[in-house]
């Protein structure tokens, strides 16, 4: 058999697998012998040597062999409280084993049976027990265990774990696996290229595939379970760079797109910029708005992100590159991820195009049917040059004439899927993309490693750094009192309750009430007005518009006023259950103070007891207001997965890999697919090869 036919054989074709077993592996995901070979093991054990039951000592971890002399459910007083108890001996003695309320356990074990056991040892007033100890059954009574297997593969040896899934208990995977490897063909390709692999000392495919699985005698158990042996490290290496290979691909087919025409940039332009300026530019924001206007002048399309903290001040940077396109006869899309926020954008922006000749609409769900057929028709006439909205701007059917850039605020927001639906609008428009969620660098190699990346770090001059505070529900009177001194002061405030979707409902009564509670009884002598997502259009930008004229000095909000909203003597934030927020959202919340000259203050109130994670995050808010920290904390404490939310946010379905443990390997693996494909010589083979799998294997949009 060819050996790249025999990674893709089907798994029902494998020695020992039938048909029912096939189906069964189906189900989890594994169809061919590919899949499973590189299907890690989730841990290893070290059965070289047992420890007999008469060794064993309290505190320690341990595995031990034996034979089942009894076990059962044993009652307890509490009625829904179970135990499981086994007793299992080996030549030495006996030993009691636990599990509690695993009440399945029953279905599993009969006596004689030889099980393994690992998990620590404890010593109880029923003497020395194991408790909820991992378990194998290695033979029952009749002397078969079901797969026809010697010991010698589940014992005597490091032991590679599976995780179970369905009828796919860790010693049938092993088992599988193993038949697996006796058939792998001994020249196994392989996708690495010889000079990758000895400038990071890889060992080859086949060498790895095998100890992955079976580590040879005398390894270091600890180094195989943090996914650092030579074998892990090969495959995940391997795994990065055929990952790495087709993202920039994707990159490069996106730049060798070509504009219809690009913008010039002549002093006139330069003088129409500087008129509707209202403040000296940071040393930043020039900066960026070179880079921008660069690519803009280029032929390929910009695909640019800008990274600045909240407060930063990306608005004007958009601004300035939409006046650069109107100013080139093209037309602006500018999304913003909320109504609220578009809104807010629209008023700025009109603000300061007052005087230009540019004509600009505001388009979102809440904009009257109507309207927006009139709007619609503007737009493909070319009579409007500037659209501020929210996706309800890329929704079909708006068109535009010549829509030259697209500017998406907040774009973690935003799927990558629409951008791409944007984009196909224009012809190949410029496309800005801000964020002030800053992508840690794990994440920047891959989400965002087709971006061109622009980064903000200076503040505009004047802003003193805002103060964090965390306080338990019981200080909740003292916190009262600083707000109405605030107030006295002439500032506002913010309070902010969460709006989880599952308790939408529920939560957005607690936020009405609060607001009539505080208006009533405890800022009676103050004007208190209530934000919230189910208001209309119209209610919403009453209040948004009374908040920022200072007619209401208190604005109780759900977090619709997350991200973008802009008043700056507001000067104290108080968020009420802040324990139920994630750390990026607490962040992008607190920046809605401090954008004035007073000094701010956020006020984090939690309900104790808080979770690790939960003390975690408010700890790390009150220790630093540098949104690029923030973000790398938050990442660390919820995992990439969860980091952007959803799939379509760019995050690849990794099969070996991890984000964050591994991410050297990403740097690494990133430099020589650069370097692959540089290499004219085997640039196709490796083409070819991520062509054919990369969108199914990583789950991503493909490379067009
Ligand atoms: P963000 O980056 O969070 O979108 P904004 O664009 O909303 O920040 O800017 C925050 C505030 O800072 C706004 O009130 C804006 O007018 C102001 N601002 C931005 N740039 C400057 C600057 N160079 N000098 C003074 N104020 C500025
Ligand atoms: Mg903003």
């Amino acid at each position: 058999m060819a050996e790249r036919d025999f990674l893709e054989t089907p798994l029902q074709f494998l020695k020992g697998v039938g048909p029912r077993r096939a189906a069964d592996l189906k189900r989890v995901g594994l169809s061919t012998v590919e899949d499973l070979l590189y299907r890690f093991p989730t841990r290893y054990e070290d059965r070289a040597g047992f420890r007999t039951i008469a060794e064993l000592r309290p505190g320690a971890a341990a595995s031990i062999a034996g034979e089942i002399v009894s076990c059962g459910i044993r009652p307890t007083r509490r009625p829904r409280f179970k135990i499981f108890e086994m007793l299992v001996r080996d030549r030495t003695g006996s030993l009691r084993a636990v599990w509690f309320n695993q009440p399945f356990l029953g279905d599993v074990f009969k006596p004689r049976q030889r099980v393994i056991l690992f998990g620590k040892l404890e010593l109880t007033s029923h003497g020395l027990q194991i408790q909820n100890p991992q378990y194998e059954i290695l033979k029952d009574d009749a002397g078969t265990d079901g797969e026809g297997q010697d010991d010698t593969l589940h014992t005597g040896r490091i032991v590679p774990v599976y995780e179970r899934t369905g009828t796919l208990t860790a010693k049938v995977q092993r088992a599988l696996v193993y038949h697996a490897l006796q058939q792998l063909p001994v020249a196994l390709s392989d996708p690495l290229p010889v000079d990758v692999r000895a400038r990071h000392q890889l060992v080859d495919r086949r060498t790895a595939l095998v100890e992955v699985h079976f580590p040879p005698a005398g390894a270091a158990v600890d180094e195989l379970n943090r996914f650092k042996s030579p074998a892990q490290r090969r495959l995940i290496f391997e795994e990065f760079f055929l990952f790495q290979l087709g993202l920039v691909l994707r990159r490069r087919s996106a730049k060798s797109e070509r504009k219809p025409r690009s913008v010039v940039i002549n002093d006139e332009i330069r003088e129409s910029a500087r008129r509707v300026l209202p403040f000296r530019l940071t040393g930043d924001q020039k900066h960026v708005i070179a880079e921008i206007v660069g690519d803009m002048q280029r032929q390929e399309p910009m695909n640019r992100l800008l990274q600045g903290d909240v407060g930063s001040g990306k608005t004007i940077v958009a601004l300035i590159a939409a006046l650069v396109a109107m100013e080139n006869g093209f037309q602006v899309a500018f999304m913003a991820p909320t109504e609220i926020l578009a809104e807010q954008h629209f008023l700025t922006i009109r603000r300061l195009l007052e005087s230009s000749r540019f004509r600009m609409t505001l388009l979102t769900g809440a904009t009257p049917a109507k309207k927006r057929r009139e709007i619609q028709a503007e737009l493909s006439g070319g009579s409007i040059h500037l659209a501020v909205g929210t996706h309800a701007l890329v929704q079909d059917p708006v068109g535009f004439r010549e829509l030259g850039l697209v500017i998406i605020d907040e774009q973690h927001r935003f799927g990558v899927l629409q951008r791409a639906t944007l984009r196909a609008k224009g012809i190949h428009p410029d496309v800005l993309v801000m964020t002030a969620t800053p992508i840690p660098r794990t994440l920047a190699l891959t989400t965002y490693g087709d971006l061109d990346v622009s980064v903000m770090r200076e503040m505009p001059p004047g802003r003193v750094p805002i103060k964090t505070i965390a306080k338990p529900e019981s200080r909740r009177d003292e916190i009262y009192d600083f707000i109405r001194h605030q107030i006295d002061a002439g500032r506002q405030a913010y309070v902010i309750y969460p709006l989880v979707e599952e308790s939408a409902k529920i939560d957005l009564k607690a936020a009405t009430e609060m607001a009539d509670h505080l208006a009533q009884d405890v800022f009676p002598a103050y004007r208190v007005a209530l934000l919230h997502g189910r208001l209309k259009q119209d209610a919403k930008d009453r209040v948004m518009e009374g908040f920022a004229r200072g007619d209401y000095q208190i604005l109780v909000s759900t977090t619709v006023v997350e991200v973008g909203v802009d008043v700056s003597n507001a000067a104290a934030i108080l968020i009420e259950h802040a324990e139920r927020f994630g750390l990026s959202q607490l962040h992008q919340l607190r920046g809605r103070v401090g954008r004035g000259p007073h000094q701010s203050y956020c006020i984090l109130l939690y309900q104790a007891p808080l979770s690790d994670q939960g003390r975690a995050r408010l700890k790390a808010l009150t220790e630093t207001n540098d949104g690029f920290v923030i973000a790398e904390r938050d990442l660390e404490l919820r995992g990439p997965g969860d980091f952007f939310g959803t799939r379509q946010s760019g995050m690849p379905t990794l099969r070996v890999g991890d984000l964050l443990r591994d991410h050297e390997l990403m740097e690494s693996a990133r430099r020589e697919a650069v370097a692959a494909l540089d290499d004219g010589s085997r640039a196709d083979t490796l083409i070819a090869l991520v062509r054919t799998s990369w969108e199914q294997r990583f789950g991503l949009v493909g490379i067009g």
